[in-house]
C-alpha cells in the first residue's frame, strides 16, 4: 500500500487491541471489512482527523457513521518528538483504537484501497465495498523513504533514526543520550511534511541535554532545512536563531539531503541557492523523510489534475471537494494550503463538521477554515516557542497580548504536561 523501508514503517502494523492501553471497545460495532455495506457518512482514516470528526458529527446528531481504519492502535504523534528527546515515555503516545472510537460509530477495520466518487463507493483492501452518502477522506500522509537514496538503509543502521516512526522515536533518544562527541545532523525535506518543526525539536532537546551533561562543546550540531530561513515565520525565526546561536548549531538553509551513505555514515547535502553539494560525516543522524498523500489516493480522481502530492482537491475554506459535492477532506491528506499539523485540523474539524451537518439538513456549507496552524518548538527541556501562523506563514496569534512565540515555561507546561490529556479526553471526543 505504501512505500517504506524494512523496519521503519509509517503505516502501523496490526496490533491486537488487547496489547495496548484502554483496549476495551465501548459499544462500537467492529467489522472486519467483509461484505458490502452502506453508511450515511464514511470516514476514511481513524487518526487525529477521523476520530475527532466522527465524534463531533455524533455530537451534532449524525447517526450513521462508519470509520474505515486498519490499525488496532491510535498514535498521538506530537508526543513522538518528546519520546525522541527523552522527555516522554513511548507508552504515553499509544492507545487501543477501540478505546478512542466514538460510541455508536461503526469501525470497519480494513484499509481503503480506492474511492470511486462516480458510484459513491470506497473499495476496501479485502475486496468489499462501502457505499456512502458522504465520504470524508483523511488517511494521513505516506513517508516516501525511497525518494532519498540510502535513507531507508540508514534507518536500519545503528546510527540514524527518525521521530516520524513511532518505533524509531525511542531509538532516537538512545542515540542522542549516548553521544558524547562527534557530529549530529538533523534534517528536514522539501515539500509537504506534517509538523515541519518536528525536524528541529529533537535537536534543541538534545542540545539542552548535552549542555547539562557538559559535552555540548564537543559535539558539532548541523541543522539542514530547505527553507530560506530557519522556519519562515517572522518573530519565530528570531527566537529560534537565538537558541541556535546559544547552542552553537550550524544552520544550513535552502538545503536538503539528497543521498545517504549508511555504511560510510555520510549525508550528501545540496544547497539549492548556492547550487553546491557537500558531504557531511555524522555520528548520529535524525532525518525526516519526504512525504506525500498515500499512493492509492494519488491514483483516484480526487486530487487536482497535475498536483503531484496527491492531496484531495478541496475548497480550502469549506473543505468540500471542488468537483464532488459529497466528498470532503481534512487533516494531512487534504489539499489545503496550511502547514499540516494537528493544530490546523483542530480548526478544520469544527468547520467540516458544521458544513457537513448543514448539507445533510439541506443547507449550504457556510463555515470557513482560516488557514490557522501552529507548531510548538521545544527549544529546551523546559521551554517552548509556540508558533502560530496562517497559510502564508504570517503570525496568527490566538492571544496577541501573551506573546507565546517567545520562549516560555508556561507553553512547555501547556504542550508537554496538559496537551496530551486534552487530546485524549477532549479533542478525540469532538469537544475541543
Ligand atoms: C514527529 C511528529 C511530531 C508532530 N508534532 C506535532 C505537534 O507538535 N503539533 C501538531 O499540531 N501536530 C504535530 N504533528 C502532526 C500531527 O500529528 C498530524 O498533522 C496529524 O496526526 C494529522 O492527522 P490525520 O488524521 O490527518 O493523519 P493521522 O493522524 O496520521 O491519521 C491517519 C490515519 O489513517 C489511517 N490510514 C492510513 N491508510 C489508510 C487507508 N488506506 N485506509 C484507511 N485508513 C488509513 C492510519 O492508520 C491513521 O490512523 C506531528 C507529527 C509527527 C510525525
Amino acid at each position: 500500500m505504501t512505500t517504506e523501508p524494512g523496519p521503519a514503517r509509517s503505516s502501523t502494523p496490526p496490533v491486537p487491541p488487547s496489547s495496548v492501553p484502554g483496549a476495551s471497545a465501548k459499544g462500537t460495532l467492529v467489522i472486519a471489512g467483509r461484505g458490502n455495506r452502506h453508511h450515511e457518512v464514511v470516514v476514511v482514516g481513524g487518526g487525529n482527523a477521523g476520530i475527532s470528526l466522527a465524534a463531533r458529527l455524533r455530537r451534532y446528531g449524525v447517526r450513521d457513521i462508519a470509520v474505515v481504519e486498519p490499525s488496532g492502535r491510535h498514535l498521538f504523534q506530537p508526543l513522538f518528538s518528546h519520546i525522541g528527546g527523552g522527555t516522554a515515555e513511548a507508552a504515553e503516545a499509544v492507545r487501543a483504537q477501540a478505546s478512542v472510537m466514538p460510541d455508536g460509530v461503526t469501525w470497519i477495520q480494513d484499509s481503503a484501497a480506492d474511492i470511486r466518487p462516480e458510484t459513491n463507493a470506497v473499495v476496501l483492501a479485502s475486496g468489499s465495498e462501502v457505499t456512502y452518502g458522504h465520504v470524508v477522506v483523511c488517511p494521513g500522509l505516506q513517508l516516501d523513504w525511497h525518494k532519498v537514496p540510502g535513507l531507508a538503509e540508514a534507518m536500519n543502521s545503528p546510527y540514524a533514526s527518525s521521530n516520524y516512526v513511532y518505533e524509531l522515536a525511542s531509538k532516537t533518544w538512545n542515540l542522542l543520550k549516548e553521544l558524547r562527541s562527534g557530529t549530529a545532523v538533523f534534517t528536514m525535506p522539501s515539500g509537504p511534511v506534517k509538523c515541519g518543526g518536528a525536524s528541529q525539536k529533537p535537536m534543541y532537546l538534545a542540545c539542552d541535554y548535552w549542555r547539562q551533561q557538559g559535552v555540548l562543546d564537543q559535539i558539532r550540531v548541523v541543522l539542514v532545512v530547505p527553507t530560506a530561513t530557519v522556519y519562515g515565520v517572522p518573530g519565530v525565526d528570531e527566537e529560534l536563531n537565538r537558541k541556535i546561536n546559544e547552542y552553537g548549531v550550524e544552520l544550513r538553509c535552502n538545503s536538503e539531503v539528497v543521498a545517504v551513505d549508511a555504511e560510510g555514515r555520510t549525508v550528501r547535502v545540496h544547497d539549492s541557492q548556492a547550487d553546491r553539494t557537500e558531504s557531511l560525516a555524522y555520528d548520529v543522524l535524525h532525518a525526516v523523510p519526504p512525504q506525500s498523500a498515500p499512493d492509492w489516493l494519488k491514483a483516484t480522481s480526487l486530487p487536482a489534475k497535475g498536483e503531484s502530492g496527491g492531496f484531495v482537491e478541496v475548497d480550502p475554506e469549506t473543505l468540500r471537494h471542488t468537483r464532488y459535492p459529497n466528498v470532503w477532506s481534512l487533516g494531512d491528506a487534504a489539499g489545503t494550503r496550511n502547514s499540516k499539523a494537528g493544530a490546523a485540523l483542530r480548526k478544520q474539524t469544527t468547520v467540516l463538521a458544521k458544513n457537513l451537518k448543514a448539507v445533510l439538513r439541506g443547507g449550504e456549507p457556510k463555515s470557513k477554515y482560516n488557514g490557522y496552524s501552529a507548531c510548538p518548538f521545544t527549544v529546551s527541556r523546559s521551554t517552548v516557542v509556540f508558533a502560530e501562523f496562517d497559510d502564508q506563514y504570517r503570525p496568527m496569534p490566538t492571544l496577541p497580548k501573551i506573546h507565546v512565540a517567545k520562549e516560555r515555561r508556561s507553553t512547555w507546561i501547556l504542550e508537554r504536561d496538559l496537551f496530551p490529556g486534552i487530546y485524549w479526553n477532549l479533542i478525540l471526543k469532538g469537544r475541543a
